[in-house]
C-alpha cells in the first residue's frame, strides 16, 4: 500500500499513478501542517485516490485545504475522488487555474484565490505563495522558510528525469525563465518537485534548467542565422533536433522550438511573416 514518505519537518509526500508524460508515471502529492493538514496537488488517476485517502486516514488529522500548483490533469485529476471523503476541503489555486477548472469541477468549493506573496499558516507551519508562471499561466509554488523547502509543482523535475515542457500557447518560456531566477534566489533550499527525486539545492536545479534552455536557445539562434531567406518551423526542427524524432517526441520538440522562437520574437530578436516563416532579426540576435 502506498504510504507517505518524510520530506523534512512536517512535510510528507506520496507518489500516485497519474496521467503524466513519459518518462514519469506518478505525481507526488505533498502534505504539511499541524493539527490541520494541507495537500499540495492531487494528480492521482481515477481509481487511485483511495491510496491517498487511506494514507491520510493513517495520520488521523483532517485535511482542510488543497492547493493546486496548476491546472494540468496530472496535478488535479484526483480531486473529484477525494473531495467528499476528505470532508470538502477548501480548494485553492491561482485565479487563472480556478477559472480554467471551475466548469469541469462543478461540485467543488474553490476557496479564496491564491495571491503572490500570501503566507498560509497551518499550526506553526508557514508557507509563502510564489507565483511562478511559464509552464502554465497560473502556476504557483510554495516556499516553507522554516523547513527550507520549496514545493515546486512542475517548475522543476528531479535531476535525471528530463526537463519541464514549455508548450505554447499556455507555456511561456520568458515567464518560465523569470520564475526559475526567482526560485534560484532562494538559494540552497530543498526542492520538492511533482515528478522525480528531491533536489538538494533549488538554486542548482534552477540554474541547471536555465543552462539547458540557454544551450537550446543557442542552437535555435544558429539555425535561424543559417536561413537569411526565412525558415519554417519544420525545417528548424530538423536542424535543432535532427530528423529521427518519433512521435510523441517530435510533437513536444516542435512545441519547445516554438516556445524558443516566441521568446526571441518577444525580445525583438526574431520575427515571423504571415506565411509561417521565421527570420532572425540580425541586429538584435
Ligand atoms: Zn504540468
Amino acid at each position: 500500500m502506498a504510504a507517505f514518505e518524510p520530506v523534512r519537518g512536517s512535510i510528507l509526500r506520496i507518489g500516485l499513478p497519474s496521467y503524466t508524460l513519459p518518462p514519469h508515471e506518478i505525481t507526488y502529492t505533498y502534505l504539511f501542517g499541524g493539527d490541520d493538514l494541507v495537500l499540495f496537488d492531487v494528480g492521482a488517476r481515477p481509481g487511485e485516490g483511495g491510496k491517498l485517502l487511506h494514507a491520510v486516514e493513517e495520520l488521523g488529522k483532517p485535511v482542510r485545504t488543497v492547493i493546486l500548483s496548476h491546472h494540468h490533469p496530472d496535478h488535479v485529476s484526483g480531486l473529484k475522488e477525494v473531495y467528499e471523503p476528505l470532508g470538502r476541503p477548501f480548494v485553492r489555486a491561482h485565479p487563472w487555474t480556478r477559472e480554467y477548472l471551475a466548469s469541469s469541477f462543478p461540485g467543488i468549493r474553490f476557496g479564496p484565490d491564491l495571491s503572490d506573496g500570501e503566507v498560509l499558516k497551518e499550526g506553526d507551519v508557514e508557507a509563502r505563495v510564489l507565483y511562478t508562471p511559464g509552464h502554465a499561466p497560473g502556476h504557483v509554488s510554495l516556499y516553507l522558510p522554516r523547513e527550507e523547502v520549496v514545493l515546486l509543482g512542475d517548475l522543476l523535475v528531479g535531476e535525471g528525469s528530463g526537463t519541464v515542457v514549455i508548450a505554447p500557447p499556455e507555456g511561456d518560456l520568458l515567464a518560465y525563465e523569470e520564475s526559475l531566477h526567482r526560485v534560484a534566489a532562494l538559494g540552497d533550499v530543498l526542492g520538492a518537485p511533482a515528478h522525480g527525486d528531491l533536489l538538494p539545492s533549488v538554486e542548482e536545479g534552477a540554474k541547471r534548467a536555465l543552462a539547458h534552455k540557454g544551450e537550446r536557445e543557442a542552437q535555435v539562434v544558429a539555425a535561424l542565422r543559417r536561413h537569411a531567406e526565412g525558415a519554417r518551423l519544420e525545417d528548424l526542427l530538423t536542424q535543432v533536433y535532427g530528423d529521427n524524432l518519433g512521435e510523441p517526441v517530435a510533437f513536444l520538440a516542435s512545441k519547445t522550438l516554438l516556445a524558443h522562437l516566441l521568446k526571441l520574437e518577444a525580445q525583438g530578436r526574431a520575427r515571423q511573416d504571415g506565411e509561417g516563416r521565421w527570420y532572425s532579426d540580425a541586429e538584435n540576435l
